[in-house]
């Protein structure tokens, strides 16, 4: 069955929806976006992932597409629509389709940015049997543009990494810059050493998770300790666990970095309740 998709104000079927060969997401990667989950009908840190947007758009002088209200509107219309019970909405913004190409921006008055929106339906999403099974990572060094902070649609590289994985058998990659780890290629990265949980701190190096940010705060008020520093790939290949955030696998756990495996090989306690602690909490607070 085909989904239902939200281009520009219509909703269309996928075949039917149409962006400009000229719209500058496509031509120079001038677009943001952002995922969130779908648990139960419900929309996951929906307010969190919208902040984020706004901040996207301002950090790169873009226009806001639609107001909040409008935001939260199109999304569960696509999750009624598409009759999501688990799953993902992905939501992109580019700065639109001068009708031409060129490097400089156009005039924000004449130009209006392009929405897009589509579902991805996801059966079983909570229930992911790398929960139990665990990830095995590769580290890689991280090639990536310096404004990591802004969530854009150049996403060449992480999928470059992906493949390099999937190549040696393995998950996913963690991305190293000067010698420590920044993040996944698509999620936070995390270690847990003598009960303390260690991630990379807040800069424009990573990504600003929305999950990392719930996953934080869950781990503070269960009385976890947190610090947020860099740390290696020799540190983390002699942590006690390692897991990762993201809003499309919420916590799973890693047991394998380049071949060595973590603490016993198995996913790690502190993972699997911080997991079980984030879909609690998140099903509650869905919107
Ligand atoms: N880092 C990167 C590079 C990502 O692509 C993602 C997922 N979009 C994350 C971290 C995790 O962010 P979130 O928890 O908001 O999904």
């Amino acid at each position: 069955m085909s989904r239902t998709v939200y281009v520009n104000g219509e909703y269309l079927p996928e075949e039917e929806a149409k962006v400009s060969i000229f719209d500058r997401s496509f031509l120079m990667a001038d677009g943001v976006y952002e995922v969130t989950s779908v648990l139960g009908g419900k929309i996951i840190d929906f307010s969190g992932h919208i902040a984020r947007l706004e901040r996207s758009l301002g950090e790169l002088d873009m226009q806001k597409p639609a107001a909040f209200d409008d935001l939260l509107e199109i999304h569960r219309e696509l999750v009624r629509l598409n009759e999501i019970d688990e799953g993902m909405i992905y939501l992109q913004v580019s700065r639109g389709s001068a009708g031409d190409r060129d490097f400089v921006f156009p005039d924000p008055e004449k130009v209006k940015p392009t929405l897009v929106l589509f579902t991805q339906n996801k059966p079983g999403l909570a229930d992911s049997p790398a929960a139990k099974t665990g990830l095995k990572v590769i580290s890689i060094e991280d090639m990536r543009w310096a404004r990591r902070d802004i969530k854009t649609v150049q996403l060449l590289y992480p999928s470059m990494g992906k493949m390099m994985a999937k190549k040696q058998g393995c998950d996913d990659a963690w991305l190293v810059e000067d010698g420590v780890v920044t993040e996944g290629t698509s999620n936070n990265a995390y270690i847990v050493k003598n009960g303390t949980i260690i991630t990379r701190e807040l800069s424009t190096h990573i990504l600003h998770g929305i999950t990392r940010a719930a996953v934080l705060r869950f781990a503070r008020e269960a009385q976890m300790t947190v610090v947020e520093r860099p740390f290696t790939i020799e540190e983390a290949q002699d942590a006690d666990e390692a897991f990762i955030t993201s809003a499309s696998t919420f916590v799973l756990p890693v047991v394998e970095i380049d071949g060595a495996a973590i603490g016993t090989g198995a996913p790690g306690p502190m993972a699997a309740r911080l997991r079980e602690i984030y879909l609690e909490e998140s099903r509650k607070a869905g919107v």
